[in-house]
């Protein structure tokens, strides 16, 4: 009697720049397995092409998931091997997969990971803040209410918090984490992990955004943000709200127009651009 084939999915890790960053048990199964759900087959495509990894592969990304989810279960159920992958790093790690992991448990399926590189982690580990406690929070809400909630939630939050961003919003990001948690809080801006181009920026939050006013920020982010510390913060100037003149003048020593500075400002202290511009008035700035 032979052994019915018996299908599974395993969530691979991915390299985050450095294509050397697979595991040999990652390049293995890939190799023997039936079918790769890539976010960007493209993409994984050259990762395969690198290994010589033949297996076909099938894109399944957050805007095709509730259909392709139903279908790459469907595979498994009669035997296949299916590895799901993201662009970089952990699969369902701000990237897809833990959509396709409960569809896969709720039919019996078995789900297994294959670890590897991740940019949070990678970030924390260096980051030389407290690792025994962190909160990965990745991508911060997109709209300013949400955030403004989330950044409310964790302004006393003990742990170590751990953010992703993109370049081009760093500098915003940067400006309301200051206004949130103060800008004494040591932090640590992780840039283009495993590649060439791989830097810590060690220092406090009001420093680094002083220092990407005045450098753009280019290449990808993990901000790691010390936790709140009460003995310290109680005690500390740093914790006080920002001040809008103030802010509007940092804004504009990083180069930017003042009437940008007050638009951005305004923005992120959720104050009217009129409110700011009297502001300066009095202050005859
Ligand atoms: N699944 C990925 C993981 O496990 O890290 C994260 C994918 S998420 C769509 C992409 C974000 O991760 C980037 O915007 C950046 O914040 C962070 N990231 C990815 N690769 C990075 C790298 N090499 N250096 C620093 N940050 C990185």
């Amino acid at each position: 009697m032979t052994e019915e084939k018996r299908g599974r999915l395993y969530l691979s890790a991915t390299p985050i720049g450095n294509l050397e960053d697979m595991t040999f048990r990652a390049v293995r199964i890939l190799g023997e397995a039936d079918l790769i759900a890539a976010e960007d087959t493209r993409h994984t495509r050259k990762l395969l092409s690198h290994y010589d990894i033949h297996t076909a592969a099938t894109s399944y990304h957050e805007h095709n998931k509730l259909a392709k989810g139903p279908q790459l279960v469907e595979k498994m159920l009669a035997g296949a091997v299916v590895v799901c992958v993201s662009d970089a790093g952990l699969p369902g790690i701000s990237d897809p997969g833990a959509h396709l992991a409960q569809l896969a448990i709720e039919a019996g399926i078995e789900v297994s990971p294959l670890p590897g590189a991740n940019a949070a982690l990678s970030a924390l580990i260096c980051s030389g803040l407290d690792t025994t406690a962190f909160t990965f929070y990745g991508f911060l809400p997109k709209t300013g209410k949400k955030r403004r909630e989330l950044l409310l939630r964790i302004k006393e939050s003990p742990e170590t918090l751990i953010f992703y961003e993109a370049p081009h919003h760093l500098r915003e990001t940067l400006v309301q984490l200051c206004q949130a948690l103060g800008e004494g809080r040591t932090a640590v801006a992780a840039r283009e992990l495993t590649k060439h181009y791989e830097e810590f920026n060690r220092r406090t939050l009001g420093e680094l955004l002083a220092y990407y006013q005045e450098h753009e920020p280019r290449g990808e982010f993990v901000l790691i943000v010390s936790g709140f510390d009460s003995s310290r913060e109680a005690s500390s100037e740093n914790s006080a709200p920002v001040n809008p003149v103030e802010l509007v003048e940092k804004l504009e020593s990083g180069g930017i127009s003042r009437k940008e500075a007050m638009r951005q400002a305004a923005k992120t202290l959720n104050m009217s651009r009129r409110d700011i511009y009297n502001l300066l008035l009095q202050q005859q700035v």
